[in-house]
Order: C-alpha cells, then sequence, then structure tokens
C-alpha cells in the first residue's frame, strides 16, 4: 500500500473478515458463541482538531495521535496529517444483549464472558489490525497496547486514561455520548470499541452530528433517563455517571459473583448498556416512552 492507494475498503475488509469469520471471535463457553456482530468501521485524522481539544480536556497526559505514533517508533519526520485513526465498533450479539436484559443486580454469563473474553478478541483484533498494515510496510499502532498506555487522575474528570476509544470512535463519526457515559451508535449502547493509529491517509469519515450528547433523548428532549434505574447502586443521575460508585460495584461485588458463579476471573455489569432505548440502535423520542426491560 502507498500513500496514494485507498486504503478504506480494504481495512474495513480485514476488521469485518476477523470478526466474521475467525475463530477467536467466541465468547469461550459451552456453545462456543460468537461474541460480537459484524463491527461498524469509522475514520478519523491525525491532525483532526478534536484530538488536541481531549487533551486540554483530559490533561496533558492525554495522548493525541501523533504523539502515540512518534514515540512508538522515534520517527519525527511524521506530521498529523500523515495519520488516520481506524476506530471500529464491535456489536455485542443478541443473545448476549438478551441476557443482559434480564438481569437486575449482576451480570449475565454472556455479558461477564464478553468483557473478558470479547476484550481478548478485541485486543486481537487491534493486534491483526497492526500486523496486516506492517505486512504492506506501514508504521501502525494501537494505543492501547502501547507501554505507554495507563490511567491517570484528570483534573475535570478524575480517573481517565491516556487514550480513550470510545473518544476515537467519537471523532470517526460512530456514536455520541449518552447521560450513562456509554457511546450511543448506529448499533446502539451495547458495544465495545477499538481503535489502531495508522500512517496512511485514508478520508475521514463524515461526523453526522455537531454535539457531543446529540443521539441521547436527555440531552435532546429532556426525556428518557431510563439508563438511572437501570443502575443497581445508584452511579447514574441526572448529572451523569459517578465512576466511583460504578467502580464499587464492578470490584468486587461482581468479580466475587462472576469467580463464584461462572466460574472464571472477570467481572463487568452492563445493566445501563441493556435494557434501555439506547441498546441496539440511536433512539428515537418515540422509544422514551417504550418498555425495553
Ligand atoms: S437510556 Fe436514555 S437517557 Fe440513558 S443514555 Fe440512553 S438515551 Fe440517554
Ligand atoms: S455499569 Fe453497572 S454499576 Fe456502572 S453505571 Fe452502569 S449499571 Fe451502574
Amino acid at each position: 500500500m502507498n500513500q496514494t492507494s485507498e486504503p478504506s475498503a480494504w481495512i474495513v475488509g480485514i476488521i469485518n473478515d476477523f470478526i466474521d469469520n475467525s475463530p477467536e471471535n467466541t465468547l469461550k463457553n459451552k456453545d462456543n458463541d460468537r461474541a460480537f456482530e459484524t463491527p461498524l468501521v469509522g475514520f478519523s485524522s491525525g491532525d483532526d482538531p478534536l484530538y488536541e481539544a481531549y487533551k486540554d480536556h483530559v490533561g496533558p497526559f492525554y495522548m493525541t495521535p501523533w504523539e502515540v505514533v512518534t514515540v512508538t517508533f522515534r520517527d519525527f519526520t511524521v506530521k498529523p496529517g500523515d495519520l488516520t485513526v481506524i476506530s471500529w465498533i464491535l456489536p455485542q450479539s443478541a443473545a448476549t444483549k438478551a441476557d443482559n436484559r434480564r438481569e437486575t443486580f449482576y451480570p449475565s454469563e454472556r455479558w461477564a464472558r464478553a468483557r473478558i473474553f470479547g476484550e481478548e478478541v478485541n485486543v486481537k483484533l487491534r493486534k491483526h489490525v497492526v500486523a496486516s498494515l506492517t505486512s504492506k510496510g506501514v508504521q501502525s499502532v494501537a494505543p492501547l497496547l502501547t507501554p505507554q498506555f495507563s490511567v491517570r487522575i484528570s483534573p475535570k474528570y478524575g480517573l481517565a486514561s491516556t487514550w480513550s476509544e470510545r473518544h476515537a470512535a467519537y471523532a470517526a463519526g460512530l456514536g455520541t455520548f449518552g447521560l450513562c457515559d456509554g457511546l450511543i451508535t448506529p448499533v446502539g449502547k451495547a458495544m465495545r470499541t477499538g481503535s489502531v493509529v495508522a500512517r496512511i491517509q485514508a478520508p475521514p469519515t463524515p461526523r453526522p452530528y455537531t454535539d457531543h450528547h446529540a443521539y441521547c433523548l436527555f440531552f435532546t428532549a429532556g426525556t428518557c433517563k431510563k439508563c438511572i434505574p437501570r443502575c443497581p447502586v445508584g452511579a447514574i443521575t441526572e448529572k451523569g455517571k459517578d465512576k466511583r460508585i460504578c467502580s464499587r460495584h464492578l470490584f468486587p461485588v461482581t468479580k466475587d459473583y462472576v469467580v463464584s458463579e461462572y466460574g472464571f476471573d472477570g467481572y463487568g455489569c452492563g445493566l445501563c448498556q441493556t435494557g434501555v432505548p439506547c441498546e441496539s440502535r440511536i433512539p428515537s423520542k418515540k422509544d422514551a416512552g417504550t418498555d425495553h426491560g
């Protein structure tokens, strides 16, 4: 591949083929269920001003795509505009969502498996995308897999990481944030997301929004709020999600439960991602009055 070729379709093909056809896409349960449905893929430019804005908001430790690439390859000839951030959304399966929709306190087994073994699939996908690009002579790196990736304390937001897959997906036109902090995408909020930064120039995916809350009915219409009662520990209010309360439920409450009931070392919750109008799509105003439980 060279800088003038059209890499977007080739990259989308690599990502979709891995999820649709690889035996790696598994929840590792008795039935060997697949973890994720066919992905959505989007692209943003390494010189998108949003990346500098994220750094301004979150803190100086937040890495731009250019910083991720230069710290990895020690190649300072690269310019931000030479880079593309490839982002993907991995939709949870219908069975995983249906199971978790029925839960009221602990995660379903499939959901907990998707949190652990599904994320393993996501890690393998990141590595597969990097290996595929490398085989074509393209420098690329998955920010989450770099030694620089870590969780820090942001003056404004408390716990925050040096790279956010969800914010990369937002930049790539793949979704906007909901009251519960999840990213609402065209396939909903019950998903996992990942990204790779590559030294290619792919056309950025248009963002069909200008507001970072454009798909959440609470922010657009003052309605819905259905994620608030879905949270078993009161972490979500009209002010948003309290990360500390959520985290205290994940660890140790759900961790202990997953180990004792499902027999593997895991955790998870996702109740606010299921049984709500934005679970599997961008909600419409009439969804706010519908029962999704
Ligand atoms: S459940 Fe309703 S209020 Fe909560 S994030 Fe989804 S659309 Fe927004
Ligand atoms: S993940 Fe669970 S504990 Fe955390 S905010 Fe959502 S429902 Fe509440």
